[in-house]
């Protein structure tokens, strides 16, 4: 080994150990939390996953919990952190683990790539970093360290496959859990993407893009695609129940392969070209549940970024079209709804307001749910008049 890989290493290593912050999945290194918080720190900062993490010990405190439980409570137990598909993942893997690998985490990059969910970041992190094995990784922040440590003159996109082999040629075979999450550490704390801090930086001596003072040319990115606006309706149909009970609300559970599989959702879909939000919120009402409905008031919009979209959600009331008024209470079981023709989800419930905190729903639902929390008079749903 070079002598100048050998002290590069040692630098990072060693500016590593007094500088690392203090994030709980370092406590020990367990294999179930290094491998939850690296799921859960794909597409996520570390201060959000902080404020889930903690609850996720709690409700799944190791491996055989989680493998008995319900999607649906490790869905709501994940909801806010979005790509709901990671938790999805994470069930399904604790299961095989625990039915093929005695509930052992394997450590071995081959066998953990075999598992939902695990790709080469996540297989060389859980081997790295939870059983200190001497495999490479390279994350978003690696990615971009790597650009300017080693001048590499090429869009990142296109750099993969050069960027995984100076991992490789870097990782070192003893203490490479403190070399891999120093690289890490280092691109989140030092090397940022805007105005990297060089003087504090313990791989000043080793940056190309340094000496050559190209710095605010690396890494050299493609130009992004712009920002797909789309524009949604969605309708919260309501029900009564009676004059003292409270209103039934109409939620349903999207198709497990669709996007937000499996999360609950009031019906409703894309704006088509020249429809008006609430001339789509019908329209998706009657293909997706084959009710027949009207809009009897607007909530409110929310609008909400994901990568590569923004979505925009008019959000509106709504009561069945041809629902006749209930002549009496006595009346009400007779006068239900008829079940809905399901076409875009799998399930459905009719449930009061508050009964909506045990579902997990997708951020632009949820928004709207917090909304009507904070302004109670928008649960002031006209719904059909009932006599007596
Ligand atoms: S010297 Fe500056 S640009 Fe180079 S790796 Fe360090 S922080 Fe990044």
């Amino acid at each position: 080994m070079p002598p100048s890989l050998v002290s590069f290493q040692q630098a990072l290593v060693t500016w590593f150990q007094a500088n690392q912050r203090p994030l709980p999945w370092r406590n020990g290194y367990d294999p179930y939390q290094i491998w939850i918080s690296e799921i859960m720190l794909q597409q996520t900062q570390v201060e959000r996953v902080l404020l889930f993490f903690d609850r996720w010990l709690r409700q799944f405190p190791g491996i055989h919990t989680l493998a008995s439980s319900s999607e649906d409570s490790v869905l709501k137990c994940w909801e806010g952190l979005g790509y709901y598909s990671r938790a999805r993942n994470i069930l399904r893997c604790a299961r095989i683990i625990v039915d093929k690998h005695g509930g052992i985490i394997p450590s071995a990059p081959s066998i953990l790539l075999t598992l939902p969910g695990i790709g080469p970041y996540t297989a060389g992190a859980i081997a790295s970093i939870a059983y200190n094995l001497p495999t490479p990784l390279v994350d978003a922040n690696i990615a971009r360290l790597f650009s300017r440590l080693f001048n590499i003159d090429i869009p990142l996109k296109q750099a993969g496959a050069l960027l995984w082999q100076k991992a490789k040629e870097v990782v070192p075979l003893t203490n490479a859990r403190s070399f891999n999450q120093g690289l890490m550490e280092l691109g989140a704390l030092v090397c940022t993407p805007k105005n990297p801090d060089c003087h504090r930086c313990p791989l000043l001596r080793f940056c190309i893009a340094h000496q050559n003072g190209l710095i605010d040319q690396r890494p050299i990115h493609q130009k992004g695609k712009k920002q797909r606006l789309i524009e949604m309706a969605t309708g919260i149909l309501s029900y009564s129940q009676g004059r003292h009970a409270p209103n039934l609300l109409f939620i349903q559970q999207r198709l497990i392969d669709d996007v937000w599989g499996c999360l609950w959702e009031f019906p409703g879909g894309k704006l088509k070209t020249g429809e008006s939000p609430e001339q789509a919120l019908v329209r998706e009402f009657l293909e997706e549940t084959g009710f027949s409905v009207h809009i009897t008031g607007k909530i409110t919009r929310t609008i909400h970024h994901y990568t590569c979209y923004k979505v925009i959600l008019h959000c509106f009331h709504c009561s069945f079209e041809h629902s006749p008024d209930i002549p009496d209470r006595r009346e009400l079981e007779s006068a239900l709804p008829s079940p809905p023709i399901l076409t875009a989800a799998q399930q459905y419930r009719w449930v009061s307001f508050r009964e909506l905190s045990q579902f997990a729903f997708p951020a632009g639902h949820r928004k709207l749910i917090e909304y009507m929390q904070q302004f109670p008079q928008t649960l002031t749903i006209p719904v059909q008049k009932i006599r007596g």
